[in-house]
């Protein structure tokens, strides 16, 4: 087990991503605090892995509400004693021109991508620095922390800051033990991106079929979509790698869609 009794923080676990991020470490041993807007989601995600044989907790947190990420935290340190893995991973998506964006959505999506990666670490990195085992943070980026496209301002603009995040972290966490870094995955088929279909579908005046085949997998070396096993991988990768060699880095998983 590689991550024995390590205790680890996702965001957004209650789906997607994330859901199969917590299952993966629980896997391995961590203790996993599934945190998530939608708290009958997490708490359901959080007993299917109870009952599969690891230890999971779930709690409320909108990772956007100070406090809320605040207690959300204070209450995993009392329960569990304190942090060793945080998964800033908690995301949407909202597609249209840039032009039509209202400033209301625009400040959502910064809030919930930027703010709640940067509430989330400041939460946790006490605890890791307190604890002397250090610990590690990982942030989901997306291909769109280095590459934009069409319709999604606010999400590129979002991804790419996690990636100054992710670095100044690492920079400011060695001292500590506290090692940072983002992945990158391509388009998975999650909730998340099933809704962008249709809605790119209308916003470009071209089919479904054709929004997967000539947009979100054009560029792929083989015309696939990453999985979210794809991704759990690269984050026990990150979660488990021992020294600060691994850190301030992006890991691109997309089949080959972006190539650094
Ligand atoms: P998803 O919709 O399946 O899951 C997202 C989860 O985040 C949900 O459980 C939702 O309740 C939760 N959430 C939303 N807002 C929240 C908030 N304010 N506070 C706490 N929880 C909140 O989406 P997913 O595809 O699994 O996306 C997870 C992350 O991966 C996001 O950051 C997304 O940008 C990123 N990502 C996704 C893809 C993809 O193709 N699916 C690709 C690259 C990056």
């Amino acid at each position: 087990m590689k991550l024995k009794d390590k205790i680890a923080i996702v965001t957004g676990a209650a789906s997607g991503i994330g859901k199969e991020i917590a299952t993966t470490y629980a896997r391995e041993g961590a203790k996993v605090v599934i945190a998530d807007l939608a708290l009958p989601a997490a708490e359901a995600t959080a007993a299917e892995l109870v009952k599969a044989g690891g230890q999971a907790m779930a709690v409320a947190m909108n990772v956007t509400d100070e406090t809320e990420v605040n207690e959300g935290v204070a209450a995993v340190v009392k329960a569990w004693g304190g942090v060793d893995i945080l998964v800033s991973n908690a995301g949407v998506q909202i597609v249209h021109p840039l032009e039509e964006f209202t400033l209301a959505e625009w400040k959502k999506m910064l809030a919930i991508h930027l703010d709640g990666a940067f509430l989330t670490t400041r939460a946790c990195l006490p605890h890791m620095y307190a604890s002397g085992r250090g610990g590690s943070i990982i942030y989901m980026g997306s291909v769109h922390s280095h590459e934009a496209s069409l319709l999604k301002a606010p999400y590129v603009t979002a991804k790419h800051g996690l990636i100054g995040l992710s670095k100044t972290v690492a920079k400011e966490g060695a001292a500590h033990g506290v090692r940072s870094n983002v992945i990158c995955p391509g388009f998975v088929r999650t909730p998340l991106v099933e809704k962008q279909i249709p809605e790119q579908a209308v916003a470009l005046g071209i089919s479904e079929a054709d929004v997967v085949k000539k947009v979100m997998l054009k560029d792929t070396v083989d015309g696939e979509f990453t999985t979210v096993q794809d991704v759990a991988e690269v984050a026990l990768l990150f979660a488990s790698f021992p020294s600060n060699a691994l850190t301030g880095q992006s890991l691109v998983v997309s089949h080959g869609w972006f190539m650094q």
